[in-house]
C-alpha cells in the first residue's frame, strides 16, 4: 500500500483561510471612536493617524499600541482608555471574523485525499490558534509553526524547515498554500515546497520570474479552487 503519511499541506492563515479585508482597519477606528467618545482629546481622523504611526513604528504583533497612543496624546498612560480601546477592538475584530465561504470544504477535500494539515504563520502562536478555534476549523490541523516560536519569519527558509520537521514532511511531496508571493510562495519553494497562491496580489513581474526561474508555483483565484489542483 502507497505510505501517504508525509504529505503535509502548509497553510497560511490571514488572507488564506481567513477573509481579512478590512478586518483590522475597522477594529482599529471602532476602537479610536470609542476612545474619543470617552475623552481622548483628538478629531477621530486624528487619533487614527496617530495610531497607525505607533502600529508602523512598534509592527502589528507589539501588543501595546492603545497604551503608546494615551501616553503620546496624553503625557501619560490613561488605563481606562486603554481598555476601552483593546475591548473594542477585540470585539470588532472577533464579530468580523470569518472563513472564506469554500476555507471549510476545501479543508474537507484535503483531508478526504489523505493529506495531513498545519499552519506556517508569522505571528504570535496562540493568537493564532485563536483564529482557527474561532472559526471552528483548528481540528483539521496537526500543528500550528510561527514566527515566534522559530525566531524567523516567512519567507525564511528555517520557518518551513522546523515546520516540515515537526510535521515529518516530505517537502517533495509536501506544500504551502498561502496569499502572499514573496513569504508564502517564494519561501516554500526556497525551503524545497511547492507551492499555491491564492487571492494573491501578484504582478506580471512576479508572474515572469516563476516563468523564468521554472518555479513550483500554482497560482488559483481562491481557495475554492485547490480540488483542481490536489
Ligand atoms: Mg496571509
Amino acid at each position: 500500500m502507497m505510505n501517504n503519511d508525509d504529505r503535509v499541506v502548509f497553510f497560511d492563515i490571514d488572507g488564506t483561510l481567513l477573509d481579512t479585508s478590512n478586518f483590522a482597519e475597522t477594529a482599529r477606528k471602532a476602537a479610536i471612536g470609542i476612545m474619543v467618545d470617552n475623552g481622548l482629546p483628538l478629531d477621530k481622523d486624528e487619533a487614527y493617524g496617530v495610531l497607525k504611526t505607533i502600529i508602523r513604528e512598534k509592527g502589528s504583533n507589539y501588543g501595546k499600541h492603545f497604551n503608546v497612543l494615551t501616553q503620546v496624546v496624553l503625557g501619560h498612560e490613561d488605563p481606562m482608555l486603554v481598555a476601552l480601546g483593546m475591548t473594542t477592538y477585540h470585539n470588532v475584530k472577533m464579530a468580523l471574523l470569518r472563513p472564506f465561504p469554500e476555507t471549510i470544504d476545501t479543508l474537507i477535500y484535503l483531508k478526504s485525499q489523505g493529506y495531513r494539515l498545519a499552519v506556517i504563520s508569522n505571528g504570535i502562536t496562540i493568537k493564532q490558534w485563536e483564529k482557527l478555534i474561532r472559526l471552528n476549523i483548528n481540528s483539521f490541523f496537526d500543528a500550528v509553526i510561527t514566527s515566534e516560536e522559530v525566531g524567523k519569519e516567512k519567507p525564511n527558509k528555517l520557518i518551513y524547515d522546523v515546520a516540515l520537521r515537526k510535521m515529518n514532511g516530505n517537502p517533495e511531496k509536501s506544500l504551502m498554500i498561502g496569499n502572499k508571493f514573496k513569504a508564502d510562495a517564494l519561501g516554500a519553494v526556497n525551503a524545497g515546497l511547492g507551492a499555491i497562491l491564492v487571492n494573491s496580489d501578484i504582478t506580471e513581474e512576479d508572474r515572469a520570474y516563476i516563468k523564468k526561474e521554472k518555479l513550483d508555483i500554482t497560482i488559483v483565484d481562491n481557495i475554492g479552487d485547490i480540488n483542481t489542483i490536489l
